[in-house]
């Protein structure tokens, strides 16, 4: 028989049959090696035993206990007309007793035999004087026996059970003994233990000291694992080039506008230059380099926008185009509109392209930039449409770019040129990250990406007082808008629908429903504040009537806009000042950042109240999830730390939406808690390719 190896099938295992092989594959086990990286979920500390009268009901324990009468076996009709039978067996120590049942395991007969010593492990249920356990796990238990006190969970599907697995990765460990998976060198550099050792302390943990130990190599070898894939999947062909820009009159830029940078944003834009102007990664003297390939990640109203603005300017200043592709036509006209000064400045001929742009106009738009005689233009995903050509694109920025995928990202800087000589170069790709995102994700998701952090907000800026609230405070809030509103401010009423599908517009169902911006704003209108300007906008409008709408808003003319999350995004208008958010619990904590990030953009105090059925009392105090979050809003300010608590309390699968980010399911490393291994694995994988490079 051929020696068995990590990759042979699991069918040449003892004890695999094809129909248990089938079962495996369901957990995504086919070859040995996957059976052995089928890590437990969890263990049950059988080893940490505790007496009969320190049970719990409710709680899981182990027990070691003498069996103190015959087992009993009785036959029983279900509901459902099967039949089974149930066994009851008692047994003691020496400060209690514990009846034991089981279901259709004749079998015990001749195993739970009375004066004998078993090891229980299961959940305790009865009373606090007559504790019960209802088939638990037993293990003989005599002098000298060894029992393992750590017994692995794993993850199951129906026909395969724990005792199954194990016993078959118990086998299959043999063949660990002498293999390993990473470089000796790396090893012994980051002081991690082997693979055998590995495997056998994560299936069949000794102790917790071993099994950190285990955890922390296991996990290092897949996030490595990883942060290598990550790096051929994206990295586009290494001959790419950029043109290398030369250093316009910076002064000349930061003149025009009319603040100072704060340093954190100087910072950014110094690396940006270093990115676009070096050139020593390719031929000094070419005129080429390597394409800039810079996250710039920062909260909301850290000001983003001015380092793109910069980043622009530097590459019109070298006769090449750039773009701006964002999310949302409100967002584009929004940057269109507070760009577009500060370009004609520059005598930067800009121009905006978004889905409603009239068929004429596009026309003479596209025209313009495959000629060359637009330097700029910002837009939606219209931009990457084939039929959008640049003459030189020099620079491919995205904004909100957690919105956009990978792929859409890559289509926006694979708008290459084509020099006479038949050179290829590709834009420079800047991508700005609304949401922040804690450090160990980034480095996950952008492992490809030099990160710039902007974690300082513009002078002036005051910190956005937050309460969390139940209905019982309806009358209070709208009294609080009143007096924001004659002091001569603004406010946001956020709804999570647009439309209340239903007509049942009753007292009683209104309020057991969720708010809804169209009816809401009547109500509003009507009811509560008839004397104020109440303007509504969702999603779904047609762009010009939002165009309409956040125009009038922005310039002061509307007091209340109620609105669906369209507005979440980049929306600036530094004269609103509250900003109420209905439903609070239907929305993530990174949703609810983004919203409060809406107001406290000017120098006024700023407000957010999360509103929320869920809250008995006044004010939040419970301990539901919603609540939870609701908590964190009002303690915390800094959108990392936000993400951070948004990353804990979702996991990071859920942190992104699954569907774009299904890549990031780990099986052992958690990113939550292994920031550092994250750190080191992706250093090491820049290093790792880094050599590979030199070798060619
Ligand atoms: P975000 O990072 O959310 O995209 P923006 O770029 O929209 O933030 O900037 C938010 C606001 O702050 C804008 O009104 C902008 O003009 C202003 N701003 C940006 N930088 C500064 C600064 N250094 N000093 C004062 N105001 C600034
Ligand atoms: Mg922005």
């Amino acid at each position: 028989m051929p020696a068995i190896t990590p990759s042979s099938p699991v069918t040449a295992l003892y004890g695999v049959s094809d129909l248990r092989a089938k079962l495996l594959d369901k957990l995504g086990i086919i070859t040995v090696d996957d059976l052995v990286r089928h890590y437990p979920r969890g263990y049950e500390n059988r080893g940490q035993t505790k007496k009969v009268c320190e049970l719990f009901p409710g709680e899981t324990a182990s027990c070691i206990l003498e069996i103190s009468s015959p087992l009993k076996s009785t036959r029983i009709i279900s509901k459902k007309g099967k039949a089974k039978t149930v066994q009851k067996v008692t047994a003691h120590d020496e400060t209690g007793s514990v009846i034991i049942t089981f279901f259709n395991q004749d079998f015990l007969k001749t195993t739970l035999v009375t004066g004998r010593k078993f090891r229980f492990y299961g959940s305790i249920s009865g009373s606090f004087l007559s504790p019960q356990m209802l088939s638990p796990s037993y293990e003989p238990y005599y002098e000298g026996a060894i029992l393992d006190n750590l017994v692995p969970i794993y993850p199951l599907t129906a026909g395969i059970t724990c005792k199954m697995l194990s016993k078959l990765v118990k086998q299959a460990l043999d063949i660990y003994l002498g293999i390993e998976s990473l470089p000796e060198k790396i090893i012994k550099r980051y002081e991690l233990l082997n693979l055998y050792d590995s495997l056998c302390a994560i299936h069949f943990p000794k102790d917790e000291k071993t099994l950190l130990a285990a955890r922390k190599r296991l996990s290092f070898e897949e996030l490595l694992d990883f942060q290598l894939k990550l790096r051929s999947l994206r990295s586009r062909s290494r001959n790419d080039k950029a043109i290398k820009f030369f250093l316009p009159n910076m002064e000349e830029f930061y003149n025009s506008l009319e603040y100072t940078l704060t340093n954190a944003q100087k910072k950014a834009v110094d690396e940006i230059i270093y990115d676009m102007t070096n050139s020593s990664h390719i031929d000094e003297s070419s005129g080429f380099t390597e394409p800039m390939r810079r996250l710039i990640q920062g909260d909301v109203g850290s000001g983003k926008t001015v380092i793109a603005a910069a980043a622009v300017y530097i590459c019109a200043k070298n006769n090449c185009q750039a773009s701006l592709m964002v999310p949302t036509e409100i967002l584009a006209e929004q940057h269109y509109a507070s760009l577009l000064p500060l370009m004609e400045k520059h005598r930067i001929v800009t121009a905006l392209l978004t889905g409603s742009t009239k068929a004429s106009e596009k026309k003479r738009i596209l025209e313009a930039l495959s000629n060359g005689d637009i330097d700029f233009i910002i837009g939606t995903h219209a931009l990457i449409e084939d039929n959008v050509i640049f003459k030189r694109p020099g620079l491919a920025v995205t904004d909100e770019q957690h919105r956009f995928g990978v792929k859409q990202r890559e289509k926006l800087s694979g708008k290459n040129a084509v020099s006479a000589d038949g050179k290829v170069t590709v834009p420079h790709m800047l991508v700005m990250s609304a949401t922040p995102i804690p450090r160990t994700l980034a480095l996950i998701l952008y492992g490809d990406l030099d990160i710039s952090i902007i974690d300082e907000l513009p002078p002036g800026r005051q910190k956005v007082d937050t309460f969390a609230v139940g209905e019982s405070m309806r009358e209070r809030i709208y009294k609080f808008i009143r007096k924001l509103v004659s002091e001569g401010r603004q406010c946001y009423i956020v709804c999570p629908l647009a439309e209340n599908m239903d007509e049942d517009l009753s007292e009683e169902s209104y309020q057991n429903k969720l708010k809804s911006a169209a009816e809401y704003c009547e109500k509003l209108k009507s009811e509560v504040f008839p004397e104020l300007n109440i303007d509504f906008i969702h999603g779904k409008m047609k762009p010009a009537e939002k165009d309409r709408i956040m125009k009038t808003f922005a310039a002061g003319k509307t007091d209340i806009l109620v609105s669906t999350t369209v507005i979440e995004v980049g929306v600036n208008v530094p004269n609103a000042a509250l900003m109420v958010i209905e439903n609070a619990e239907r929305f993530g904590l990174s949703q609810l950042h983004q919203l409060r990030g809406r107001v406290g953009r000017g120098t006024h105090k700023s407000y957010c109240i999360l509103m929320s059925p869920l809250i008995k009392g006044k004010i939040a105090d419970g301990t539901s999830t919603a609540e939870k979050r609701f908590k964190i809003m009002c303690d915390n300010d800094s959108g990392f730390k936000i993400a951070e608590f948004d990353l804990e309390m979702r996991g990071p699968g859920d942190f992104f939406g699954r569907r774009q980010h299904g890549e990031l399911s780990f099986k052992i490393a958690d990113l939550a808690a292994d920031i550092q291994l994250v750190e080191e694995t992706k250093k090491l994988a820049d290093l790792i390719v880094k050599a590979k490079k030199e070798r060619i």
